[in-house]
């Protein structure tokens, strides 16, 4: 049970392991300053991997308490979208306000702050006024995708980009920054009707109504971007923005044995030469196309790396799905396999476990942010390919940032040859490698833990 001399800060993540992971690392950083913590999980879980870790996350720390959310039918909602993990976005934003508010006042200690997920903030706020609790977004992108959230609402261009229904202008101003090409913003996100679109459109204008704002990035990674958010120049009114990043796997609920399924890659990591594989995923829940698998291989065998591959064909991991040889084709496999140069998996794999690896040479990423963080902590180059949502921002990020090659040109289906040359330039490239190491070195100062600690003991 939490000791009730020290804040009590409930804990609030929503679907989606890349939503849940970092929010379990900020509870972790705050268990090892000693605050209390109360995470509260959402039941059902859509995917196994979420279900798991929360698993890992609740045996680690027993001194967390857990509240349980249960959703109800009637909160599912009548949005038109397939996405299991978008719908639960809305499910739970529908069963905030008479689901939330009894769990906030069950809570002993009562509760010094509510932490919680970006995609919740407009049905949170009136939860948390009312009980005068004080709320803090976790906003788990780019302090660059950031800066795109909050000026959508205020900025006259965007305002010109709808009416023309994404057309004009072909960039948009954001005060104080660089402007932002619109070719790096799905048009989901500036389409109301759009279920994501109708999120961002909603929570924008009533970020200033919450009490602050956690994102996990840090100085170094973001400079220009995180100094225009604080002073205030972005937008006006603009609560704190504190950079509570890196959030990485330093953690003991993610410090396991290798699992089943990494251990097998560690075994075969442990066999190559230092900085020699190239590492290629795509996120949790980001598949591709058949075609799109198949250049890839193409690209491996073409490109005479060694690599790791993991293959992802369906976005939640408890869906039916093919096996390997079907996904690739017999042909693939066997040039695959005659090169040997190689592995290729498709379970979910400890990919932190694999980026620390001394044989990680570079990562083929779609630039989740995440992904990004992760990289940028183990010091390991990036070739960005986002394949949508916020992934562009992230990749200009990962560009600017000079620890990464992003090819804009690319076009779905991308040849296995242009994958190939990109990849043989990523993993040749001395400056993005010392680059990565330099960045990596200001990483690890902990200045975002430090930041997190002063703001809960605000
Ligand atoms: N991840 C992992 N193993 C996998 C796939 C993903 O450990 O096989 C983790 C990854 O380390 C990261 C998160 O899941 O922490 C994915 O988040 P990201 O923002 O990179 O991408 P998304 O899944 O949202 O597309």
């Amino acid at each position: 049970m939490p000791d009730s001399g020290m804040a009590h800060v409930a804990l609030l993540p929503s679907a989606e392991m890349s939503h849940l992971l970092p929010i379990l690392r900020i509870g972790a950083s705050l268990l090892h300053q000693n605050f209390q913590v109360t995470l509260i999980t959402v039941h059902p879980t859509v995917s196994d991997a979420e279900s798991k870790i929360i698993a890992r996350f609740l045996s680690a720390y027993p001194q967390v308490s857990e509240k349980k959310l249960h959703l109800l039918e009637s909160d599912a909602d009548s949005t038109a979208s397939t996405d299991p993990f978008l719908l639960r976005w809305h499910a739970i934003r529908n069963s905030a306000h008479h689901l939330l508010s009894p769990l906030l006042t069950s809570m002993s200690p009562p509760v010094s702050a509510l932490i919680y997920d970006v995609s919740l903030i407009s049905p949170i706020i009136p939860v948390v006024t009312q009980l005068s609790i004080p709320g803090y977004v976790f906003f788990l992108s780019s302090a660059r995708m950031f800066s795109f959230f909050v000026s959508f609402s205020t900025t006259p261009s965007w305002k010109e980009l709808m009416a023309s229904g994404g057309q004009s202008p072909e960039q948009v101003e954001i005060p104080s920054l660089p402007p932002l090409s619109v070719s790096l913003i799905p048009p989901a996100f500036i389409n109301p009707k759009h279920p994501f679109g109708a999120i961002v459109h909603e929570d924008s204008p009533n970020i200033v109504k919450t009490n602050g704002i956690l994102i996990n990035s840090f100085e170094n990674l973001e400079p220009d971007t995180l100094h225009a958010l604080s002073n205030g120049t972005v937008v006006s009114g603009l609560p704190p923005v504190h950079a509570i990043g890196p959030l990485v796997p330093i953690f003991e609920f993610e410090k396991t044995e290798s699992s089943s399924t990494n251990a097998p890659i560690i075994k075969w990591l442990d066999d190559q030469p230092p900085e020699s594989v190239v590492f290629i995923s795509f996120g949790s829940r980001t598949p591709m196309t058949r075609e799109q698998i198949r250049e890839i291989g193409d690209g491996l065998v073409k490109c005479g790396q060694r690599y790791l591959w993991v293959i992802k064909v369906k976005s939640v991991d408890r869906d039916e799905e093919d096996d390997l040889d079907k996904v690739l084709g017999k042909e693939l496999v066997q040039r695959l396999g005659e090169k040997g140069l190689g592995l290729v998996v498709k379970d979910f794999v400890d990919q932190n476990e694999i980026l620390a690896h001394d044989s990680t040479g570079g990562f083929l990423s779609h630039c989740g942010w995440n992904s990004v963080v992760e990289a940028v902590w183990h010091g390991v180059p990036v070739l960005a390919w986002p394949q949508g949502g916020d992934q562009l921002i992230n990749a200009e990020v990962v560009e600017t940032a000079g620890i990464g090659l992003w090819e804009r040109s690319w076009r779905m289906p991308v040849s296995g040859q242009l994958i190939a040359d990109k990849i043989n330039e990523m993993m040749e490239c001395k400056s993005l490698r010392a680059r990565a190491l330099k960045l990596r070195e200001d990483a690890r100062k902990g200045v975002g833990e430090t930041t997190l600690k002063q703001l809960v003991n605000e």
